[in-house]
């Protein structure tokens, strides 16, 4: 914690906290080891948790960086400490879906692991206190959160998003199933890849294991009690760093 200096906490999540810094367009995030699922109903810390995927996004973010995806990552410092720019955050939740899984199989008759392509696109409204509610488009336009041109705007984002990570995961046997990632808008109205990218946000199965239960990387560990989740998520960084190069340090 050297090159900046930590304002006041702006806002705890489930998983991260966020402080401002000297800086005005500059924030600190910091990972956490709490775990949550369910909306919260079910929870644990877990050891280890908020270094991992504070290193895991930090390469996440780079490798979709040299891809031409535009996001708000900075550096890192230390271990679990996340710089990141400033962005007005959209309240919307976009999950891009390879694979059908989770809330797809349990709402609709579509069996676990079925292919989607061309890939899903789901966007919720992010709010707890509404239980995430699933937009279509005619809730989207009254809610007027994003004009018809973002719109299309966050539909490219998300697709690029999954073209870079399928790329990563491809490379080191792992199926991106799913991912939830968040959107926000910098000072100069660019649209930026927020939030993180982690076993936390995404479903990521081992392709070197057969196994149903044992092939899960991801927080299907933790919401489905099967143990070994930092192990999982190490495992991840593991072969994400294999591929990636360093994570950068801040300042
Ligand atoms: N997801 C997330 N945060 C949420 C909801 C979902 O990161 O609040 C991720 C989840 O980990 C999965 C993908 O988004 O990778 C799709 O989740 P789904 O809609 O299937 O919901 P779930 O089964 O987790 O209830």
């Amino acid at each position: 914690m050297t090159a900046f200096s930590l304002g006041p906490l702006l806002y705890e999540g489930k998983a991260k906290r966020v402080f401002a810094t000297a800086t005005p367009e500059l924030l600190a995030v910091e990972f956490k080891d709490d775990a949550t699922a369910f909306n919260a109903e079910k929870k644990a810390s877990l050891a280890g948790k908020g270094a991992c995927n504070c290193r895991i996004s930090a390469l996440i973010f780079t490798w979709l960086q040299a891809r031409g995806v535009p996001t708000h990552y900075l550096g890192v410092s230390g271990e679990r400490w996340m710089l990141v720019r400033s962005v007005q955050v959209v309240p919307i939740e976009v999950v891009v879906r390879n694979l059908a899984a989770g809330s797809l199989c349990r709402q609709l008759p579509i069996a676990l692991g079925t292919r989607l392509d061309p890939p899903l696109i789901d966007l919720y409204y992010k709010d707890d206190a509404y239980g995430d509610p699933l937009l279509n488009e005619a809730r989207l336009e009254w809610l007027a959160l994003l004009s018809a041109e973002q719109r299309g705007q966050v539909a490219e984002l998300a697709l690029a998003v999954n073209r870079g990570l399928r790329e990563l995961f491809d490379a080191v046997d792992l199926e991106l199933v799913d991912f939830k990632i968040e959107l926000g808008f910098a000072a100069d109205g660019q649209l930026l890849l927020a939030d993180e990218i982690s076993p936390d946000t995404c479903r990521l199965w081992d392709r070197r294991v057969g196994d149903c239960d044992a092939r899960i990387l991801d927080k299907d560990r933790f919401r489905q009690d099967l143990g070994g989740v930092v192990e999982a998520y190490g495992e991840v960084l593991k072969r994400v760093q294999g591929v990636c190069p360093e994570a950068q340090v801040y300042g």
